[in-house]
């Protein structure tokens, strides 16, 4: 093992210590996750935990609910869950309509086979790029992918590297490079990693405002270590 693979593994054990064991908060089949996505906007576990009970109340969560309840009484359940809800409300019917109507109301079945078909039907839906796609094709348990959470590719890039880069897409290819190299391509160890990565980010490593000063793995992070020098740690590109 390298001495990185040594730290991250460290690094995702003391994180645990702090948190607990983590768990996804959220339905893990392909399908229901596409509809939780699109209970809440901005979407969060918050808000899309909001309009998801209230969905599972009113309406239900099938195609077939979905598809026959009216627009504006879908909207209506979906308010709770933040803002737009008549757009969310107009892309739940897409996705129930695509399920039904394509694939036979079964999604997780469409994605099984060569994991590119896969990919590529995935983002036929509203709202889904590669991260989306990355988190469902893991926490489904279809392929075992170094998913990275799509609102914090930084916190390892700062922990490991020093500094985040401006480029998102960058941020997260790095991420994902990290994961990928020093976790076993396990369904547990990488959701494990995610859902660590993520909770860190939510509590302490945040985008704008790190709490470095109250952050148990401080010690070993090259931010903040640069921090301490009084400079930010170069970013290598
Ligand atoms: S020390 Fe700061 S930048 Fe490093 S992981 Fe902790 S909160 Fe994030």
């Amino acid at each position: 093992m390298t001495r990185s693979a040594i730290q991250l593994s460290r690094l995702l054990d003391e994180l645990e210590s702090l948190y607990g064991p983590p768990h996804p908060s959220w339905p893990t089949d392909p399908y229901l996750f596409l509809v939780w996505w699109h209970c809440g906007y901005p979407a969060s576990d918050i808000a899309c935990a909001k309009g998801w009970a209230s969905l599972t109340k009113s309406v239900g969560t099938t195609p077939e609910k979905l598809l026959a309840t009216s627009p504006e009484k879908l909207a209506a359940a979906l308010k709770p869950g933040g803002m737009v809800p008549e757009l969310r409300a107009q892309r739940l019917k897409e996705i129930a309509m695509r399920v039904k109507d394509h694939l036979d109301g079964d999604l997780r079945s469409a994605l099984t086979g060569p994991l590119d078909k896969a990919r590529k039907e995935l983002k036929k839906f509203p709202n889904i790029g590669d991260p989306g796609v990355d988190r469902i094709l893991l926490f489904a348990h279809i392929a075992p992918i170094a998913a990275v959470p799509s609102n914090s590719p930084h916190v390892l890039v700062r922990i490991l590297l020093g500094r985040e880069r401006e480029n998102y897409g960058v941020n997260y290819r790095e991420a994902q490079t990290a994961i990928e190299s020093q976790t076993p391509a396990a369904f547990d160890a990488r959701t494990r990693a995610y859902l660590l990565l993520k909770q860190h980010a939510q509590q302490t490593c945040k985008r704008t405002n790190p709490r470095c000063d109250c952050c148990p793995i401080s010690t070993s992070c090259a931010f903040f270590s640069g921090k301490l020098r009084g400079r930010p740690a170069p970013a290598s590109n």
